[in-house]
């Protein structure tokens, strides 16, 4: 970065990865410019602060960012509780944020809407890699201006680009046009959105954490307001994966929450519908008609969408990309991650060298590194930061050297004796990482994997290759 040394690296996003990255960036003598489009840090999670996590403080806060808090008096909450939405913003990025440090550094009311050269499109390649970037920048009132960074840390999230109903990855057929029955992904319905819900038919969309969330605070409710009719559909034969790990779950929050979900189904005060792809949605005298691809048909008065996220890819049209081009992760992350291959949460750490692009001295972190896949868990991304940090500082030893204790999630198929939900050719070499017992393991092993094979291959290589998988590291 010789010839842009006095320049900020631009961090966009004030989420807890934005943060951290800022901190590692501080500790490297380097000089972070924090860009958030929120009223302030924390502004996508602000958006569902009624949700429990399922990892506990230890996995949530950041190493650096810890010691810059502890430099001016913070306590660390319980390592072992597990907060809320909202205690992980109160209690760790709202004091964070208040430092002098980083509240001299972070605009909130910026939303960066594109990323480019000074003076060079896409195409150009001459000099590239030593000329600033431009980052631009809409700041509240509509004002816009251009930053000179040396460096772009994209730590922007995904919270605000939700997948869209219909199964195919495109709106279902009049899915724009019953917007106002679509709710957000997390609605707070036993609290400030429960006008909207109580003594309704609610369909919940989708088979992840957000929708177990949902359809278990929907079931709370429903036992102060019996006529809410709770439905869920889901596109998969079965629900076994949202279920769970349940006792065996190494993160116990997620564990408990799958098995209660389970026993409302069980207990019919959940409406469960499997192979539901959705084709179209109508409306219809104030409801809604949900019609699924193989023609059954559900009527509900409002559809809670939990059907994930995808990464905004826009404000990156002028950058050299590569991205995996299933999951729209960096090319190297993807296969590890892919959610049709591996379901597990955990994934070997990884840093620099993993997520770099052709466009040198830019880095897609935190959860929008993982693009489309939905394991993404803190403790990777704050790995990321402080190897991208290192990195753009100088220190590539430092950034090669990826460690991070990561827990079991739970995030595999975990009826008793089942394997990873997996196809037969990885579940051997992915046994190790996320369906064996459930002690949290240290990783280590400098970056870099193997290129050229599809993503299963690769997937399956890398685990049974590394000569420090997790399997064997979790001894040392
Ligand atoms: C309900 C829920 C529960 C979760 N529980 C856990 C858990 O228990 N453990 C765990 O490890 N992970 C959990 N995750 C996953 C993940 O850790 C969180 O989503 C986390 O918030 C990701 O942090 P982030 O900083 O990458 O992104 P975000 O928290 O989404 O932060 C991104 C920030 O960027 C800002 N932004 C977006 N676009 C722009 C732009 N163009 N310009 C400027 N700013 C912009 C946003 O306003 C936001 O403040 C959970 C996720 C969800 C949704």
């Amino acid at each position: 970065m010789d010839s842009t040394k006095n320049l900020p690296v631009a961090v966009i996003g004030a989420g807890p990865v934005g943060l951290a990255a800022a901190a590692h960036l501080l500790e490297r003598g380097l000089e972070p410019l924090i860009l958030e489009a929120g009223p302030s840090a924390g502004a996508a999670i602000e958006q569902w602060r009624h949700i429990r996590l399922f990892s506990p403080w230890r996995f949530n806060i950041d190493d650096a960012a810890v010691r810059l808090l502890e430099a001016s008096g913070w306590e660390a909450p319980r390592p072992t509780a597990v907060p809320y939405g909202g205690e992980l913003i109160d209690q760790y990025l709202t004091p964070l944020a208040a430092l002098p440090e980083i509240a001299s550094r972070l605009q909130t009311g910026a939303r960066v809407l594109a990323i480019t050269r000074q003076g060079l499109d896409k195409t150009h390649t001459r000099g590239r890699d030593t000329i600033p970037f431009v980052v631009r920048v809409e700041h509240d009132g509509g004002d816009i201006r251009d930053y000179p960074t040396a460096g772009v840390i994209d730590a922007s999230g995904t919270w605000s680009n939700r997948n869209p109903l219909g199964t195919s990855g495109l709106a279902a057929v009049g899915e724009p046009a019953v917007a106002s029955r679509i709710s957000s992904p997390l609605p707070d319905v036993t609290g400030s959105d429960r006008g909207a819900f109580a003594a309704r038919r609610v369909l919940v969309v989708g088979a992840g954490h957000s929708a177990a969330n949902t359809l278990i605070n929907l079931a709370d409710l429903a036992k102060d307001e019996p006529d809410t009719r709770i439905l869920w559909a889901i596109r998969g034969a079965s629900a076994a994966k949202v279920y769970g790990g349940g006792d065996l779950d190494d993160l116990p929050a997620r564990g408990q929450l799958g098995a209660r979900l389970r026993r409302l189904v069980e207990a019919g005060t959940i409406e469960l519908h499997t192979g539901f792809g959705i084709a179209s949605l109508a409306s219809t005298g104030g409801a809604v008609t949900v019609a699924s691809v193989d023609g059954r048909t559900l009527e509900a008065d409002v559809v809670v969408p939990c059907t994930g996220f995808r990464p905004d890819l826009n404000i990156l049209r002028e950058l050299r990309l590569n991205l995996d081009p299933a999951v729209e992760a960096p090319v190297e992350l993807g296969p590890l991650i892919d959610p049709e291959f591996h379901s597990c949460g955990t994934v070997p750490p990884h840093g620099a060298a993993l997520l770099a692009h052709p466009e040198k001295d830019f880095y897609i972190v935190g959860m929008k590194s993982y693009g489309r896949a939905p394991t993404f868990l803190l403790a990777t991304g704050y790995e990321q930061v402080r190897s991208v940090a290192a990195a753009l500082a100088g220190d590539r030893e430092a950034a090669d050297t990826v460690q991070l204790e990561l827990p079991e999630t739970g995030v595999c198929s975990t009826d008793a004796g089942t394997s990873c939900d997996v196809p037969a050719a990885v579940a051997v070499a992915s046994e190790s990482s996320c369906c064996a017992a459930a002690e949290p393991v240290l990783i280590g092993f400098p970056t870099g994997l193997s290129h050229g094979r599809s993503s299963q291959e690769k997937l399956a290589a890398s685990l049974l290759s590394s000569p420090s998988s997790d399997k064997e590291e979790s001894n040392a």
